[in-house]
């Protein structure tokens, strides 16, 4: 779980049990598409009579859950050391000790991290390269999946107020990755904070806006130093501690959004 501005939390990436998502009649979709088969395998439940309910999977044993698309991986953890070196001005600027084309993006250097997917789950953590793939690409953060619903050409996003910043009426901002209808059940089941009044929206664009970032210092050795500032959000202009920065996640500013639901 992360800070994002005030006190407000934009990531978290949990784990266990579920409960009964309703639709609100005046929600619901007029023509609901037939059940189809998931690429993830997560339950799907569509609706003629205007109310949704689905009925979500209780806790298991956790060597038996499902692993979101998203969720690091013990084994993943990169530990390649980091270093400052100059610009072309003459600037400082962190950087990995050994460069590669990946590492920088929108003119941000991004956290590495393995595509393993060995080791233990590591449940609360994201892999910084796939939610940061999530954001961008706009992949379900369950099954890794596009998750633009095909029917209306929208995003749909599963938040909860502590993720989820409002900043118009139909604008918002999140580092938490879109979830598709089909896997928005097992999100549910897998993660018992949404259970705190979670809401979907269904979002029309998502433009890359900040990112959640560890800040370094350089040290004598000229290698550099975590400072302790972890998670801060810097935007992906106009921020001069970015270049002492290694991002982690990647925040949206999203648009055109419509509430669809909150559960009952
Ligand atoms: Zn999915």
């Amino acid at each position: 779980m992360d800070d994002l501005g005030a006190g407000r939390h934009l990531v978290r990436d949990g784990c266990l049990p579920g409960s009964v998502l309703r639709v609100p009649p005046h929600s619901a979709q007029p023509h609901a598409r037939p059940p189809r088969p998931s690429p993830c395998g997560s339950p799907y439940t569509s609706d003629r009579e205007q109310v949704i309910s689905m009925k979500l999977q209780q806790p298991g044993d956790a060597s038996t859950m499902p692993v979101p698309y998203i969720t690091a991986y013990s084994g993943e953890t990169d530990p390649s050391p980091l270093v400052f070196t100059k610009n072309h001005l003459g600037a400082l600027r962190l950087a990995y000790e050994h460069q590669r084309d990946d590492d920088r993006r929108l003119g941000v250097l991004r956290a590495r991290a393995g595509q393993s997917r060995e080791g233990r789950p590591v449940w609360g953590s994201p892999n910084a390269r796939r939610q940061w793939d999530c954001m961008e690409k706009l992949l379900c953060q369950v099954c890794g999946c596009p998750a633009t619903d095909d029917r209306s050409g929208k995003v749909p996003w599963l938040v909860t107020d502590d993720v989820f910043r409002r900043t118009g009426i139909d604008y918002g901002q999140t580092a938490t990755p879109p979830t598709c209808l089909d896997c928005m059940p097992l999100a549910l089941s897998l993660c018992p904070h949404l259970r705190d009044a979670p809401a979907v929206y269904m979002v029309g664009k998502a433009t890359p806006v900040s990112v959640q970032a560890h800040v370094y210092t350089p040290a004598g050795d000229g290698y550099a130093a975590f400072t302790g500032e972890h998670n801060v959000e810097l935007p992906l202009s106009g921020s001069d501690l970015l270049s002492y920065a290694v991002a982690h996640r990647l925040v949206v500013s999203m648009s055109e959004i419509t509430p669809i639901w909150r559960v009952q």
